[in-house]
């Protein structure tokens, strides 16, 4: 079976996790700060705080933002579930507004349409690595927390890298991801006294000079541990090799499923992309799951990806969403699937994945598999 993802782990990593473990701090020690001074360089931010994972990120940047109990946060229904759930930890309420159909990132007139006056921030997304309006949401005059979770690598049209626009934008480091520590994330920030309050929250909201008794603000536990910082520093080392293969990856399933009929491949503008995953567009006739299934038979995993958020049935049942509310996630959800995408794929795997899809769609109209009834 061809895997959706695998990530890249070699005697680099090895060698700084060893380092960790003989040193015997594996908390809190130095490697911490290596891996938050690291990641800003490279994004060119002032600063960074290594956190236990996207999601807790996200938390702490809307908290950081001043979300609080009854504020709305503008959002996108086509993403992960967790920058939705996060406005919900502080009693906030996500609420969304349609996307656009090319590049699938929180459409600006949309979201300018659902701001009212309990709008406290905005949350776009940079879905699969494909650069959101950041410009746009800052003509609203409203906080702006940033998912960069899936983009790491990816560049806006004016040369910023994407977190690097000065709001707090949160980086995730699940296996999957571009760069990979097992779990964990980076919330990135141009401001100090955000660097300063995230540090605290992430930590029992214990004060800075880390007083065992002073706790002067509530706070969580979102730390990262050592041995997974250094995992950070060592993929960081190999970051611009390992986003190259994943473009390399991309240009060959463009090549290779150029021409299937009906089928959209990512939109491709000007190479901001950073490349997360490979997501195409059945066509509307295909039944997507069966096409998975058929998928699987054929040797390669696929999954839907997305499916709408605001149709999950927590979200359904807590707020009252039902179909036809966002037309264009709703159909881009319910034609999306991810192909097998990492660094290490192989040109001749990613021609196998594009012969297994290119046979099953095919077979549609022959009462194959996937046939659309
Ligand atoms: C991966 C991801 C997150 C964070 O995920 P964690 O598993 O908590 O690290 C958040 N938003 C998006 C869009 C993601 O893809």
């Amino acid at each position: 079976m061809i895997p959706l993802a695998k990530p890249v782990m070699g005697p680099r990593e090895e060698e700084l996790v060893l380092e960790v473990l003989r040193s015997g701090r594996l908390s809190l020690g130095p490697m911490l700060p290596r891996f938050e001074e690291a990641f800003a360089a490279r994004l060119g931010v002032a600063h960074a705080s290594a956190v236990s994972s996207g999601t807790a990120g996200l938390h702490l940047a809307l908290r950081a933002a001043g979300v609080k109990e009854g504020d709305e946060v503008v959002t996108s229904p086509f993403s992960f579930v967790a920058s939705a759930n996060a406005p919900l930890f502080e009693g906030a309420r996500p609420v969304f507004a349609d996307i656009d159909p090319r590049t699938l990132n929180l459409d600006p007139a949309a979201a300018r349409a659902a701001v009212t006056d309990r709008t406290a921030a905005v949350l776009p997304v940079h879905v699969f690595g494909q650069p959101a309006a950041v410009p746009a949401f800052e003509a609203f005059g409203l906080p702006i927390v940033e998912d960069a979770c899936e983009a790491l690598g990816a560049v806006h049209a004016d040369g910023t890298p994407v977190g690097a626009s000065g709001h707090p934008a949160v980086f995730a480091f699940y296996a999957n991801k571009q760069l990979a520590t097992g779990e964990g994330g980076m919330l990135v920030t141009a401001d100090a006294e955000t660097k300063e309050r995230v540090d605290s929250e992430r930590n029992q909201g214990r004060a800075p000079n880390m007083d065992w008794l002073d706790h002067d603000r509530l706070g969580f536990n979102y730390r990262l541990s050592d041995l997974q910082c250094a995992l950070g520093v060592a993929q960081l080392e190999r970051l611009d090799a390992m986003l190259a293969d994943r473009a390399k990856v991309a240009g060959w399933y463009r090549d290779a499923l150029s021409g299937v009929e009906g089928l959209e491949l990512p939109y491709e503008d000007d190479g901001t992309r950073g490349w997360f995953v490979y997501v195409v567009q059945l066509p509307r006739d295909a039944d997507r799951d069966a096409t998975v299934r058929a998928l699987a038979e054929r040797g390669v995993q696929s999954k839907p990806y997305f499916p709408a958020i605001h149709l999950f049935a927590f979200y359904r049942e807590r707020f009252g969403h039902r179909e036809g509310e966002f037309p264009v996630c709703e159909d881009v959800a319910a034609r999306s699937i991810a192909l097998p995408f990492f660094p290490a794929l192989g040109e001749g795997a990613v021609a196998q994945v594009a012969e297994a899809l290119r046979g099953v769609l095919e077979s549609r109209h022959g009462g194959g598999a996937a046939g659309a009834s």
